[in-house]
């Protein structure tokens, strides 16, 4: 009877848009006792969109976009997506960027922005646009790549915080640019999944962000934990910790997630997530609907059953 029940629950998951890429997900999901989030992405849509872009005197609104936009072009994270769509249209036209997209050099069609040695920092991105390495990413990645963030930059990355937005910081040839302010709001489905999710189970939300686009999810119905600043090598060793309290399912939809998604009991990957984070799951929810996990887990547990 194994075998078969193992066949309906994962045709019981498919019509709801989860895949099943591990079977032992019938074993582990139906004790899960903490359920981590991922914000960006998972608890959050993931479009974000460009609300606010300030400049250091001297520099052209346009031509940090241009800038930003060309080397956020080769980059999957949902903030470069909306720094792309803000950028002059001839900064990103054409060029295979897809083919190029680890470490390469792009040339765009004709009067586009071509990007030379690009590379992924711990928080951003950088790459050589008109002979010059351009970092785009959170301020203390400018920083640490040797790009001084000016006094007249700090209120601007204040307010963006405080407005719930990531700061994102543009520098290159020594100095910090601008910031461009990129927002991102919380999934329709997000009460309603942690509704389902948090009965039972304690929920922890980690994320790389760090004051209020984090710590908002502190005052979300049925969130008991949230982990905010955690850099990407150590969210693998944050859902390792937390496995002294039980089984740990987690839930990410970046290319950073991957390894939290393989440390957890449970790997759950947002289906409009990177292919790193879906290659690392337990579980692909194909639909991209938060609720689906929650699905996902009492499906486990009917079949549980059944296997017994
Ligand atoms: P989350 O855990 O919320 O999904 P990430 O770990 O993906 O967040 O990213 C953490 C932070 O790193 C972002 O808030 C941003 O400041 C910075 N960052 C990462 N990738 C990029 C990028 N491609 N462009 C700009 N900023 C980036
Ligand atoms: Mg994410």
């Amino acid at each position: 009877a194994t075998p078969l029940a193992i066949a309906a629950g994962v045709q019981a998951a498919a019509k709801r848009g989860i895949v099943v890429a591990a079977e032992t997900i019938f074993e582990d999901a139906p004790d899960v006792d903490v359920v981590v989030l991922d914000k960006t992405g998972t608890l959050t849509t993931g479009q974000m969109a460009v609300e606010d872009v300030t400049v250091v005197d001297g520099t052209d609104s346009d031509d940090l976009l241009r800038r930003a936009g060309a080397v956020e072009s080769l980059s999957e994270h949902p903030i470069a997506a909306a720094v792309v769509e803000a950028a002059p249209a001839a900064a990103v036209d054409g060029g295979d960027l897809e083919a190029e997209n680890d470490g390469g050099t792009v040339s765009g069609a004709e009067g586009s922005t071509a990007v030379d040695s690009f590379e992924r920092a711990d928080r951003g991105v950088s790459g050589v646009v008109d002979g010059e390495r351009v970092v785009v990413g959170h301020p203390d990645c400018c920083r640490e790549r040797g790009l001084s963030v000016p006094d007249a930059l700090e209120s601007p990355i204040d307010d963006a915080r405080a407005a719930g937005r990531v700061p994102v910081a543009v520098g290159w040839d020594g100095r910090t640019r601008g910031v461009v302010a990129v927002g991102d709001s919380e999934r329709e489905e997000l009460d309603a999944a942690l509704e389902t999710l948090s009965s039972g189970r304690e929920i922890v939300v980690l994320t790389g962000d760090e004051g209020p686009a984090a710590e908002r999810f502190r005052a979300v119905d049925g969130v008991d934990e949230v982990f905010a600043g955690v850099p990407p090598e150590a969210k693998a060793e944050t859902v390792d910790r937390l496995r002294t309290r039980g089984t740990v399912a987690m839930v990410g939809d970046g290319s950073n997630d991957a390894p939290a998604l393989a440390a957890a009991d449970v790997g759950i990957a947002m289906g409009g997530g990177t292919q790193l984070a879906t290659d690392a799951a337990d579980a692909v929810i194909v639909g991209d609907d938060l609720e689906a996990v929650g699905e996902t887990l009492a499906i486990a547990a009917s079949t549980h059953r059944r296997i017994r």
